[in-house]
């Protein structure tokens, strides 16, 4: 059975078909910085490797050239669109309304088109593929896989916010999680490497969105991001946790709209609003020539990082490994030091030359005497995805 997935984010798409149920991946790849004149486009099959910059301006455009590529004559894997027998879409939030992974039809679409409110960066990327890849594999079936989905382990406690009750019940106002399809992966991985029982972990998810979850028995106990995907760690563009009182400040005595604090928020916060950079290639580039703001932005990123280990561990009354994943966690060695530095109370001891050797799969970098173990595992989840989306068809009886 082929299975395209397509994780379509704020400003990226990544793909992968894979051939199911051997896991094989037919062709893998993405297209990164969409929106500008120098988007990165990438796609590696069994003898074929493009990596070359286009113009990509929106997504749908993004998803046109990964569609062609694929039915391309000479470096192409499919000959007819029919021959991709499911999709199966990453989809940011699902609301009260999805707990699983689901078979996507008009009512579907008009929820998670609903939900865009809830998730105004992701969600109509999302809805947007989903529309897109009905049109190019008619035939196929589309499967929605929601990022929310782990996190509906965590307790009243941790998802509930003190504000009338009400406002729970009748309308959904709680934390719901997100990256979910990442720490559930990550985790599971974790739990494989380490082959002990019920393992307290930490999941530091480091990508363009940043999340935490404390993963307790294999389920989410709690996480970062809460009602949206906005509040928790500093993030490419997205402050993360700041006052609300902020919100009635800059509406109140500074003129702002409810829309220009939105985008202020979400689109001109975080490490961007912070150094002018939302990369963190680049912010790292500039803090060692010397640019004062991108050294703060990596401060303060580590040390809103760190609070959360320390609520986290206290959370779970223990810690036995905290893994980096994402293309931060997984890249940035510079990050995950400045993490780890000062966190000997917690067991967390970094060992700085294993940091700094990098390997594809699974790794850990904790000195040989660290009470906690530190894991870099890299985070696939578009194979979560088509995992998933096997298991429904398989459920639903749309084998091939
Ligand atoms: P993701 O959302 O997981 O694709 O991650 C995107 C983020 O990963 C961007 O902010 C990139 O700057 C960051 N990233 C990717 N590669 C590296 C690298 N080698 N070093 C530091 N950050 C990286």
């Amino acid at each position: 059975m082929n299975i395209l997935i397509i994780n379509s984010g704020s400003s990226s798409i990544k793909y992968q078909l894979f051939d199911m149920p051997s896991k094989r991946v037919i062709c893998a790849g993405a297209i990164e910085r969409i929106g500008s004149d120098e988007a990165i486009f990438k796609y590696k099959a069994k003898d074929v490797f493009v990596e070359e910059e286009r113009k990509i301006h929106t997504h749908k455009r993004g998803l046109e050239e990964i569609a062609d590529m694929l039915r391309d004559t000479h470096k192409g894997v499919i000959k007819m669109a029919d021959e991709i027998h499911a999709v199966g879409h990453r989809v940011v939030h699902g609301g009260n309304r999805f707990s699983e992974t689901t078979l996507i039809n008009k009512e579907v679409k008009e929820k998670i088109s609903a939900f865009s409110t809830l998730a105004p960066l992701h969600n109509p990327a999302n809805l947007e593929g989903i529309i897109l890849a009905e049109e190019i594999f008619p035939k196929a079936s589309q499967v929605a896989v929601f990022d929310t989905a782990f996190h509906q382990t965590m307790p009243k406690k941790a998802k509930k916010y003190a504000i009338p009750t009400a406002l729970f019940t009748e309308h959904g106002i709680q934390a719901y999680g997100f990256h979910g399809t990442s720490h559930k992966y990550v985790s599971e991985r974790a739990l494989e490497y380490l082959n002990q029982d019920n393992p307290k972990m930490i999941s530091i998810h480091l990508g363009n969105g940043c999340s935490m979850t404390a993963i307790k028995n294999g389920k989410s106990v709690d996480h970062s991001m809460g009602f949206a995907p906005s509040n928790g760690l500093i993030m490419g563009s997205r402050s993360g946790d700041i006052d609300h009182s902020i919100v009635f400040h800059l509406t109140e005595q500074l003129g702002y709209g409810q829309h220009a604090v939105k985008e202020m928020l979400l689109k001109k916060s975080g490490l961007l609003g912070l150094t002018g950079y939302n990369d963190l290639r680049d912010i790292q580039a500039e803090a060692k020539k010397g640019n004062a703001d991108c050294s703060l932005a990596l401060e303060m990123s580590a040390y809103r990082i760190k609070k959360y280990i320390g609520a986290y561990t206290a959370a779970m009354n223990g810690l036995h490994a905290i893994l980096f994943t994402a293309g931060i966690g997984e890249n940035s060695s510079i990050l995950r030091k400045m993490v780890c530095q000062e966190m000997t109370y917690f067991g967390i001891e970094l060992d700085d030359f294993k940091n700094e050797s990098g390997s594809s799969g699974i790794r850990e970098i904790n000195t040989a005497s660290s009470r906690v173990k530190i894991l870099v595992v890299p985070t696939n989840e578009e194979l979560e995805i088509a995992q998933q989306t096997f298991a429904l068809c398989g459920k639903l009886g749309k084998g091939f």
